[in-house]
């Protein structure tokens, strides 16, 4: 086939991947990461070549510059050609008459770098960074091919992230429940007044605006979520238990239905 790419052409490097774990609040306010890797960049003497100068790279006297060779062979049936790599070039189409004296004729440096990966406020698991450069090395004086970090964010133990918002549940006592409260609950930019109205239910939402993450895009800020879980207490206090007693009976006293009468009337 004619349509093969010619070997000794420059050749971008393969991707490279990798995993990086991030905590839940560098997820939402961005961090710089910095990174150690290994790497094979170019040759910064030679630029890649492999050679001591210009003029110490010649064409490959054995495939003329294709870095290919055809062989033929003569059969009774005819004469058969095929195409390999030329075995004097390795390919490159290319001899270097004297070496590059940093990298001894390789074109590249084994390197360990830092890199520093910026990770944008606001990225979720899943995502992945691209950093330029820092994959496979490339053949033939061609370029490297690319680092793609997928993120990985770990798990907080109260706040629950779903894209923009975050979710919390706080535990309310069942007569602040009853009377209404004020508390401070927590959010990832502080703590945050939130009024408890009377008679809230158990499960019940409010909404903290502005509170949860910015988009990635910039285009707008998520909400907080705030689930109330109404705490029943397991051990009371003889005071306590007397004045629960005196609520029962002061509502019973009143001609007031209890709840479980109420629902149990549907039956009858
Ligand atoms: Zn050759
Ligand atoms: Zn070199």
């Amino acid at each position: 086939g004619g349509s093969r790419a010619r070997s000794n052409g420059p050749r971008k490097g393969q991707d490279r991947y990798m995993q990086m774990k991030i905590s839940f609040m560098d997820a939402i306010f961005g961090k710089t990461e910095t990174i150690t890797i290994d790497v094979d960049e170019q040759c910064s003497q030679c630029m890649g070549t492999g050679a001591h100068s210009k003029d110490d790279v010649t064409i490959c006297p054995t495939c003329h510059g294709s870095g290919t060779v055809v062989t033929q062979q003569r059969t009774p049936f005819g004469v058969f050609q095929s195409q390999s790599v030329c075995p004097d070039c390795g390919g490159t189409g290319k001899k270097i008459r004297k070496k590059c004296s940093k990298c001894g004729g390789k074109g590249y440096e084994h390197k360990r770098v830092s890199v520093d990966v910026k990770i944008p406020a606001g990225i979720q698991s899943g995502q992945q960074l691209r950093v330029s450069g820092k994959g496979e090395r490339g053949a033939n004086g061609g370029s490297n091919g690319d680092l793609y970090i997928e993120i990985m964010v770990m798990k907080h133990d109260y706040f629950v992230r779903d894209g923009r918002n975050i979710y919390i549940t706080i535990p309310i006592s069942s007569v602040d429940a009853t009377l209404g409260c004020s508390v401070d609950v927590p959010t990832v930019y502080g703590d945050v007044e939130l009024t408890i109205p009377s008679g809230t239910q158990n499960g019940q939402q409010f909404r903290l605006k502005g509170k949860g993450v910015k988009d990635l895009r910039g285009s707008g800020q998520g909400d907080q979520l705030v689930e109330v879980k109404i705490e029943i207490p397991k051990k009371l206090s003889g005071e306590e238990k007397e004045m629960y007693e005196k609520l029962r009976k002061l509502q019973a006293k009143g001609g007031k239905e209890s709840v479980f009468d109420k629902f149990k009337k549907a039956f009858k």
